[in-house]
């Protein structure tokens, strides 16, 4: 019997070379890391058992020493219009969410990153929760294999936009961003997956630097520094102009992208013709395309502009040089937003805190 409190590692989250050089004492050959990895990965396996072409000794051996999946599922609502959410108990018994969102022929997941987020967004219900920890890799490729399994949907596109903030996690995010890319495993096209910065400005250079095949998003969500200070603290830290030098810093590192940039439009807070204006002015001179989303209510103080507000914003935007999308409300009737399910169900006790350490 395995102990309540299970400390096997994951073999999840790995490249085929590192569960090769977990098996270093299994005497086993070169190939196996990368047959094990295509079961992970590609099959979906849920148990060494199932890994028929395997020797049943040596499988009886990883199932000794190694696990697969370790999140456990708390909820999954499915909304009217096809949104799932799930909401996932990890080893140590913190709770975290992903959301999938079906708009044929694409299937998106939004997977975290985090468990809560230390950036205390206001208009956001995971920034009231506050930090946990990191997820490591294997929990956020498990949040897909799992979504993929659960839905009986192939997954096509990525966004690490979940709980927490992707470039604090940095190094386990683009590791997991590898993974769903690789074409002998889930194989979900690189540019089909996008990680999304609040703004952890020297964090877009190094992702620029390292020219990954990934897109960007950046949370915005205010035109000038005034706004964005009142609604996201960090941008006392990294300030909107610095900000903005970053993200015309990559785009100039990378000839034929642009940066997606998500602002959600608070009532009486960002969503007025002037701060359309000022938008307009900060981002024509970026490659860049706009998703403006209506605030869904997450009862923290802040409110939904009207219809006629969000129309207004967007006449006010009719010449901008850059493509600008409003943004559906996913879910409404299951609480998509943000932290929202979360919230609703409530923390449970820890069982046994395995933390990661901070980046
Ligand atoms: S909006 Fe994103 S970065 Fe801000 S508090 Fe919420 S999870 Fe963190």
């Amino acid at each position: 019997m395995k102990p309540i409190c299970d400390t096997r590692p994951s073999l999840l989250g790995q490249t085929p070379e590192q569960i090769q050089a977990q098996l270093a004492s299994f005497g086993q050959p070169p190939y196996r890391g990368r047959q094990i990895y295509k079961w992970l990965h590609l099959k979906n396996a849920d148990s060494f058992l199932e890994m028929s072409d395997l020797p049943l000794s040596l499988r009886r051996k990883l199932e000794d020493h190694f696990r697969i999946k370790t999140l456990h599922l708390v909820s999954r609502e499915v909304s009217r219009d096809g949104t799932e959410k799930y909401l996932w108990e990890l080893v140590d018994g913190l709770r975290l969410e992903s959301v999938l969102i079906p708009d044929p022929p694409r299937v998106t997941l939004c997977l975290s990153t985090q468990v809560g987020c230390a950036l205390n967004c206001r208009f956001c219900a995971t920034g009231r929760m506050g930090f946990s920890r990191n997820l490591s890799t294997g929990e956020m490729v498990e949040q897909v294999l799992q979504a993929q399994r659960l839905s009986g949907r192939r997954i096509t596109n990525i966004v690490f936009m979940g709980m927490g903030e992707p470039f604090l996690n940095y190094s386990r995010v683009i590791q997991a961003a590898k993974i769903l890319g690789d074409p002998e495993g889930l194989a979900v096209a690189n540019k089909r997956i996008t990680i999304s910065t609040s703004g952890i400005v020297p964090k877009i250079y190094q992702y620029a630097d390292e020219r990954h095949p990934y897109g960007l998003a950046i949370s915005l969500h205010a035109p000038n520094q005034e706004v964005r200070e009142r609604i996201m603290p960090l941008a006392e830290k990294f300030p909107l102009d610095q900000l903005m030098a970053g993200a015309a810093y990559y785009v100039g590192q990378h000839k034929r992208r642009r940066i997606t940039f998500e602002y959600v439009l608070l009532e009486g807070i960002n969503d007025e013709p002037v701060h359309a204006h000022q938008l307009l002015r900060i981002l024509s001179p970026i490659r860049c395309k706009l998703n403006l989303i209506p605030y869904n209510d997450a009862g923290l103080g802040f409110r939904a502009p009207s219809e006629t507000r969000v129309q207004r914003f967007l006449d006010a935007l009719l010449q901008a040089p850059f493509t600008v999308t409003v943004r559906r409300n996913r879910g409404n009737d299951i609480s998509a937003a943000c932290g929202q399910l979360y919230v609703k169900m409530g923390k449970r006790q820890r069982l046994c805190l395995q933390p990661l350490s901070p980046e």
